[in-house]
């Protein structure tokens, strides 16, 4: 453990109140935040190569001679283009400059230069974008070494951020590790202290994957302690809120315009044996994608208010709970439930929220659906029966308990589509009660899915124009929001905002085209996807705001574009939003990037329909470079570990604890006192998987 962690960073020799104030948009505030943000991958300066050796998509630095510097040209979005020409004695390359005049002045005709960058190759034509610039000195110093790369935020750079962690690797002082030499050995483990060292400043891969093994360690094992510790609070309280199978639900099943699934069925049973049983409910409910996840949630609630209860029911982003306030509406009005619902979430203006609290407060209003604007101190409930938590996997563990905490003891239910294994699943959610839907609703077509380059595009808008000629509706992806002006930014990615605009002037007035990213105001992101569901929309153009949950059965082809940008978990998730009604639904993912691997990574989307499947590839397919890359969100957000890939950890780790817990339960022996320390600091610090 760190014990200084909580020097805050303007502490660190070089950090200012600006950097700290970048550093604090990263949720950076103390130096122990600091080391435990970790790099997303790393780079090595390797040594240099001659031009005709250059790989597409690689990484590489290169000698040339500068022959020629061109004009400064305005392209697109008002960016500036500046393309210099080099050579060496095997070949010719570009070299262009977005947004970077001054390096114009930088480089001088005839002269010689290191550049490093990543390569892109069209054509004949090898190119390098944005590449760094060295004299032949300063290479040679950085030669053979890593250099950690970092998520980073607007104003802060790579090296700021690099030199800030040093200092703090230089300053933190360590207590005594809970693991103790011959726990390692046994493990086959680094010490902590090593673990931070190697994690940021590695001297070669294995070192990284060792420190990467370690820290995720840490970080499943404390989470198993955690889930051991919450079990045995929760496991058997008594049933503080009984209920009855209220009649309701019965006569909403029997109007159902479809028949509930087997695994649908079980789950409700499940559902109603809890609630009305001895003992509060603590159930998680897992199905994938489509399985139809939300008319169980509907159901427990309809129960719980039929009860006399309040409900509340949780989503992990503005749009799905809009959405799913949507979906109860319809259906209250429909079949005449008695939900008195209310949608309390960020977006809720600061006058209307008064009003909405004290509803809540006195019962004036039944079931309460929302994010964890629901879970926020100022909400005093009434009488909370059960709290749903929708896609569990994208809450943090804490807000689940934090919600339990606002009753008496409401019953709990959780949702996720996580494809996990049970026997993961069981050491995971080692606290809950698992109800598994394995079965999709009659009639689902499995999703058509194809993997194409830039040469399907003509063939892509026509088939487009040929579901909304059948009236159907269409999602299209990018990565962005819009262009980017920062270092790194990649001018082929496409992004929401130019697109619809080209997408407008190639298709015309006829079609209805809008967007929806991220960064729009709440009220906006909402109106759009409303309108989307009542068919007012045709091509809905997105950033992966839409991935988690959203339901419009009468969508049917999701097109995404820069695909190879996306994990494989994320495109299943997004393919997932189409297929969701009776028609047949499409997924067509775009990739300039035809090299194998890129097709070969993809192409196991067109093979299985599997989520667990496809996750699996996912890390399987994964360069060491890109350990932390692609942050799944179809799974549990830790911030290191991986549940697939570290699939063996967890078993250690879950093993570790039980060993421990049996021989001192309370963490009492003197040599458990450094856990004990620790595991009250990590409660503290770190339950909350920052990732919404
Ligand atoms: P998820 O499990 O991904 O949350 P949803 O609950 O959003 O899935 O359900 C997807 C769609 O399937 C919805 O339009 C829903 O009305 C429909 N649906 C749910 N259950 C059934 C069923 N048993 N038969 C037919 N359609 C169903
Ligand atoms: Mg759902």
């Amino acid at each position: 453990m760190i014990i200084n962690y909580n020097t805050p960073v303007t502490d660190i020799k070089g950090v200012g109140p600006k950097t700290a104030e970048h550093l604090g948009k990263l949720g950076i505030i103390t130096m122990g935040d600091l080391l435990s943000y970790f790099p997303r991958s790393y780079l090595v300066y390797g040594g240099l190569k001659n031009i005709s050796e250059l790989a597409d998509d690689e990484m590489a630095a290169v000698r040339v001679r500068v022959d020629m510097v061109g004009n400064i040209r305005r392209v697109k979005n008002n960016m500036s283009l500046l393309t210099l020409e080099v050579s060496d004695d095997s070949g010719n390359m570009v070299i262009k400059y977005f947004n970077m005049p001054f390096m114009a002045k930088a480089v001088r005709k005839g002269g010689y230069y290191i550049f490093r960058g990543r390569v892109a190759k069209n054509g004949r034509e090898i190119s390098m974008v944005q590449p760094k610039k060295y004299s032949g000195d300063e290479y040679s110093a950085l030669s053979g070494s890593y250099q950690s790369i970092y998520p980073l935020t607007k104003g802060l750079s790579n090296s700021q951020l690099s030199k800030a962690v040093k200092k703090s690797l230089e300053m933190a002082d360590f207590s005594e590790d809970y693991l103790s030499g011959d726990e390692r050995d046994y493990l086959g483990l680094p010490d902590i202290k090593w673990a931070y060292r190697n994690i940021h400043d590695p001297g070669s891969d294995s070192d990284a994957m060792l420190a990467r093994r370690r820290l995720s360690f840490d970080e499943m094992f404390f989470f198993v302690m955690y889930l051991r510790k919450n079990r045995e609070l929760i496991k058997d309280r008594e049933n503080t809120c009984p209920m009855v199978e209220s009649a309701e639900v019965t006569r909403l099943i029997e109007k159902l315009p479809y028949k509930l699934t087997k695994g649908q069925t079980k789950a409700c049973k499940d559902i109603i044996s809890d609630m009305t049983g001895k003992h509060l409910m603590n159930r998680l409910v897992q199905g994938d994608v489509g399985s139809g996840k939300t008319i169980v949630s509907v159901i427990a609630l309809l129960n719980a208010v039929s009860n006399g209860y309040q409900g509340a029911l949780m989503a992990p982003t503005e749009v799905l709970a809009a959405q799913h306030y949507r979906t109860v509406s319809d259906l209250t009005k429909m079949y005449g439930l008695p939900f008195k619902t209310v949608l309390l979430t960020g977006a809720v203006k600061a006058s209307d929220k008064k009003k909405i609290y004290s509803d809540i407060a006195s019962g004036e209003v039944n079931l309460i659906i929302g994010t964890h604007a629901l879970i926020q101190d100022n909400v005093v409930y009434k009488n909370l029966g059960l709290v749903v938590t929708d896609e569990q996997h994208r809450f943090g563990v804490r807000q689940r308990e934090n919600l339990a905490s606002k009753g008496a003891g409401p019953h709990i239910l959780v949702m996720s589509a996580t494809p996990i294994p049970r026997t993961m699943a069981i050491v995971l959610y080692g606290d809950l009660s698992i109800s598994a839907i394995k079965d999709m609703p009659e009639g689902r077509k499995p999703i058509k899915t194809c993997v194409v380059g830039e040469s399907y595009r003509p063939s892509a808008v026509s088939f487009i124009k040929e579901e909304i000629g059948k009236s159907h509706q269409i999602y299209i992806i990018c990565p962005m929001v819009e262009a980017s002006d920062e270092d790194e930014a990649d001018p082929e990615l496409k992004n929401v905002i130019e697109y619809t605009d080209r997408l407008k002037s190639i298709l015309g007035e006829r079609y209805r085209i809008s967007y929806l990213h991220g960064r729009m105001k709440p009220q906006d992101k909402d109106f759009i996807l409303s309108e989307y569901a009542r068919g007012n929309i045709d091509i809905l153009v997105s950033t992966t705001v839409i991935e988690v949950g959203v339901n419009v059965p009468n969508a049917t082809v999701m097109m995404v574009e820069n695909s190879e940008r996306f994990g494989l978990s994320q495109l299943h998730q997004l393919r997932g939003r189409v297929g969701r009604g009776e028609s047949q639904g499409y997924a067509i993912f775009m990739t300039s990037k035809s090299d194998e691997k890129t097709m070969e990574r993809l192409g196991i989307l067109a093979k299985t329909n599997d989520g667990f499947e496809i996750s699996s590839h996912d890390l399987k397919t994964r360069g060491p470079g890109e350990l932390f890359g692609v942050r799944q969100s179809g799974e549990l957000s830790f911030r290191v570990a991986d549940i697939f890939a570290d699939a063996d950890l967890l078993q250690k780790a879950s093993d570790h604890a039980d060993k421990i817990l049996d021989s001192d339960r309370h963490l009492s022996a003197p040599e458990n006192r450094s856990l004990k320390n620790e595991l009250e600091f990590f409660g503290r610090n770190y339950l909350d998987f920052r990732t919404i």
